[in-house]
């Protein structure tokens, strides 16, 4: 699967904000946000004005790379956002926010999206019982995600669990910190999601 490979921080940069990229390091006064706070590339200091069209772009590209998404699948998720109920705007980050990888970063088994992606790839979660390494999986209200037993005296994610615990999960995951397992108590609701975007904007882009 193609992906991006060039440095992420650029990626907050261009959204003038914080993504949530890099793990621990978005936490620190590393973070490239706040040590270069304007956007990246020769022409960076001196972007100010955008057209419509400008904005709209950048909210959709500030979702994508929230939720480390390429513009195909992203397409996808907006045409799936736009048959159910509702918003289109909501809907579509309601489904972006059910996907494994998101979830399990959330519950804050992983310090980033990407890692949490690569996690789940390696089969270290169950949905109901089932081992799923698929990182777009889209959970539903009832299902119980799960680290592996098998998985659970790994370094890697007592380190992550320790350094995470000041993470709250969302509300609509009941998390279960002993069992290390996590209940979809209902879809996410747009309240739920912390991304400062303006989602209209880019139902207004793909309206064109
Ligand atoms: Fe973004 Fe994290 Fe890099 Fe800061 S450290 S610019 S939040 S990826």
């Amino acid at each position: 699967m193609a992906r991006y490979t060039d440095a992420v921080c650029r990626l907050c940069r261009r959204e003038g904000q914080k993504l949530f990229l890099k793990g621990d390091r978005c936490y620190t006064d590393k973070c490239g946000v706040t040590r270069r706070a304007y956007a990246p590339g020769q022409h960076g200091q001196g972007r100010t004005r955008a057209s419509e069209y400008g904005s709209q772009l950048r909210e959709k590209q500030k979702v994508k790379r929230y939720y480390g998404i390429l513009e195909k699948q992203f397409e996808g998720y907006f045409e799936m956002a736009s048959k159910r109920q509702g918003k289109t705007g909501e809907n579509l980050l309601s489904i972006l926010e059910s996907r494994l990888d998101n979830v399990v970063y959330r519950l804050g088994f992983a310090m980033s999206r990407a890692e949490a992606r690569q996690l789940v790839r390696h089969g270290h979660f169950t949905v109901d019982g089932k081992k799923v390494n698929i990182p777009s999986f889209l959970v539903k209200p009832g299902m119980v995600i799960a680290l592996k037993e098998g998985s659970r005296s790994l370094e890697k994610f007592k380190a992550n669990v320790e350094a995470n615990m000041f993470r709250q999960p969302p509300k609509w995951l009941d998390y279960d910190a002993n069992t290390l397992t996590a209940k979809v108590a209902a879809a996410p609701a747009r309240d739920d999601i912390d991304l400062p975007v303006e989602e209209q904007l880019i139902v207004e882009l793909y309206s064109k």
